[in-house]
């Protein structure tokens, strides 16, 4: 632990840092618990990256299941203050068939049982309990995070849905076509389980969060065969996986320096009492 650093936390899978010299594996406590898995400490272009395994190293977390506190946490007590969120989506609409790359702007939860903030009065750090703490989260993404991704993805040739709405449902069951239906028709763009309560604990750490969602099916409301099934997304998925890849790495070389960043996400707890004190 003492001399695990880094600045840039990513949380995707495996396939983001398997082939990565150098990597050294990290296990972290939090007190929400453990993270999915160990942390993977490694550089790309001179900045020092820690990858998360959202699901675990064997997939084998449900996106209900993720401890996601315990995650952002750890990320944070090895340095990290800016993270990168890669994740599978449905589109909600047909132009955003499999293979879109969608960096949204907005999210809407439609999750239903999981821990949701760090300022929960119930858990202590180094014996203290948080406070109430209300965080600002109109705007849930960072916005030199959204430039970099967008313009990692179009480095590469691959033009980006730049901006949307990520709705994240609890799952792991995909939507009726009714839910489908009723998502699209609020003007959202993209379904997925992971995207919350990702975001908005990092907000409450004061990491900079940013959303990569690559679209892996047509929801069901959106296409009108059997509806999605998990083969169909884990096909897409393994076929983008590698310029998806280069895109995230090419965002992690685009992020600003820690000290020159000018985005309000590092400042999100300015004037507030938390109570405890952050990694
Ligand atoms: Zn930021």
């Amino acid at each position: 632990m003492a001399n695990a650093n880094a600045e840039i936390g990513v949380i995707g899978g495996s396939g983001f840092y398997s082939f990565l010299e150098d990597v050294t594996e990290v296990e972290v406590d939090t007190p929400y618990g453990k993270p999915s898995d160990s942390l993977f400490l490694g550089e790309i272009a001179g900045r020092r990256v820690a990858f998360l395994p959202r699901h675990g190293r064997g997939h084998h977390l449900p996106p209900h299941r993720i401890n996601y506190r315990a995650n952002l946490w750890a990320l944070r007590s090895v340095g990290a203050r800016q993270v990168l969120g890669p994740c599978a989506v449905g589109g909600l609409r047909v132009e955003y068939g499999p293979g879109t790359l969608v960096v949204p702007d907005q999210l809407v939860d439609r999750t239903k049982a999981r821990a949701q903030t760090f300022y929960d009065g119930e858990t202590p750090v180094d014996g203290r309990l948080p406070n109430v703490v209300h965080v600002a989260f109109a705007d849930p993404y960072c916005p030199a995070g959204r430039r970099a991704a967008l313009a990692a993805a179009r480095g590469r040739e691959w033009e980006p849905a730049d901006g949307g709405t990520l709705v994240v449902i609890e799952g792991p069951r995909f939507s009726t076509r009714a839910e489908s239906r009723w998502h699209a028709a609020a003007g959202w763009s993209v379904v997925g389980m992971t995207g919350h309560p990702e975001a908005v604990l990092a907000r409450e750490l004061g990491l900079c969060y940013t959303s990569l969602a690559l679209v892996t099916d047509l929801d069901a409301g959106a296409e009108t065969g059997e509806g999605v099934s998990h083969e169909e997304v884990l096909t897409v998925f393994a076929a983008n996986v590698d310029r998806l890849r280069n895109v995230l790495f090419d965002a992690v070389a685009g992020l600003p320096a820690d000290e020159a960043r000018d985005c309000l996400c590092g400042r999100a707890l300015d004037g507030l009492d938390t109570g405890i004190t952050l990694p």
